[in-house]
């Protein structure tokens, strides 16, 4: 039995004539940079996420770098986010030039916990910056409600969670920004690096898509210094024909997800719980276990791949030895950075390999 982490190769399969078709158009119009392939996709996934504006980036990390400069944010402005993410959610804000400042999350949903918020507020603070985590919403209404009430900025790390719901509403109009990541492995990936930023918000957008293209209007014409952040055309294409089919894979997602939970009840682990009014579109399914690294070889040797996200929360990573944290800071996110263990996970998952990986922790936890 070999079960992997994640198969882009069953995907490839299923979609392989539309995707070479898409490349082939491109490679036949030698239009590599920018044009229609990259405003359709724009347009489309703005649409899906329910934004005015998507403008296609080079990858979520550089949307995430976009969105708090084009929202005003940088020197002498702190940004509060969770430390449980990726480290491209705190490079952007130290790339912007402003501070960072953490808020613990959720003990059962894991992601920024609303009633820290309030308590982590300085006089500095200038944006509040969630990221749905594994594929589930931040409890978004309570953090909008205390932006709103302190005049901060809201910019989500959305780069796990293209589809997810909170309150029926998708997440795109959620924020003054929010930013996506089309990382091959994403619930919608690229064949390469991708991202975007969505909001809603004109004088945001039209920032955004100056700054991702050296800010310039027209050829020439550079108004003002911006980056090649661009997303590029083979990509946007790619991105396009898989956008179609995002919403059978979420369900397939789901429908792993509810087996996973059925074969899994009664042991000894941790299962993902989906908040009240929270559509999960589990990008991982993450389960805690306090043997999470045991669990981890035996699986290995029984030819079941798991991944870690994230085993060193951000606060406690030595690029951040600096902000002076120390273990013990923000325990819900270190409970989940020491004791969570993602299976595998993606829409081609079968129930049979389900069942083998249930089995497979089953005799690893001796039950
Ligand atoms: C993947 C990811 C990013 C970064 O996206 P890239 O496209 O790899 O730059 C940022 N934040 C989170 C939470 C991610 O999972």
């Amino acid at each position: 039995m070999s079960i992997p982490f994640v198969d882009l190769k069953a995907q490839l399969r299923s979609i392989e004539g539309e995707i070479r078709g898409a490349i082939d158009t491109i490679l036949e119009n030698t239009s590599f940079i920018g044009g229609k392939p990259v405003a359709e996709f724009e347009s489309a996934f703005a649409s899906y996420v329910g934004a005015r504006f998507a403008v296609g980036t080079s990858s979520g990390t550089s949307a995430l770098q976009l969105a708090l400069v084009s929202c005003g944010i940088g020197r002498g402005d702190e940004v509060i986010t969770v430390p449980n993410t990726f480290i491209a959610t705190t490079e952007a804000i130290t790339q912007a030039g402003a501070s960072i400042r953490f808020v613990d999350v959720e003990p059962v949903c894991y992601n920024m916990d609303p009633n820290a918020l309030e308590d982590a507020i300085t006089a500095k603070t200038r944006c509040i910056l969630p990221v749905h985590l594994f594929g589930q919403p931040a409890d978004m209404g309570p953090i909008l409600e205390i932006a709103e009430k302190r005049g901060l900025v809201v910019i989500a790390d959305c780069a796990q969670a293209h589809g997810a719901l909170y309150q029926g509403k998708k997440l795109g109009s959620l924020g003054r920004a929010v930013c996506y990541s089309f990382y091959p492995g994403k619930n919608l990936g690229a064949y390469g690096d991708a991202g975007a930023l969505v909001t809603s918000d004109e004088q945001v957008a039209s920032h955004v898509r100056l700054m991702v293209d050296h800010g310039r209007v027209e050829k020439h014409d550079h108004t003002i210094e911006g980056f090649n952040h661009r997303l590029d055309a083979i990509q946007a294409a790619i991105l396009s024909v898989k956008l179609r089919h995002l919403e059978g894979w979420l369900e397939k997602r789901r429908r792993a997800a509810a087996l996973y939970k059925e074969k899994l009840h009664g042991l000894p682990l941790i299962l993902p719980k989906e908040g009240e009014g929270r559509r999960h579109v589990y990008h991982l399914f993450v389960v805690l276990s306090e043997e999470r690294d045991r669990l981890r070889e035996r699986l290995a040797a029984k030819g079941v791949a798991t991944g870690l996200h994230y085993p060193i929360p951000v606060h406690l990573l030595k690029a951040y030895r600096h902000l002076g944290h120390r273990p013990g800071s923000f325990p819900h996110a270190e409970r989940v950075a020491s004791q969570g263990l993602s299976l595998p996970m993606y829409a081609e998952l079968t129930e049979t390999q389900i069942d083998e990986v249930a089995g497979a922790l089953r005799e690893a936890l001796h039950v």
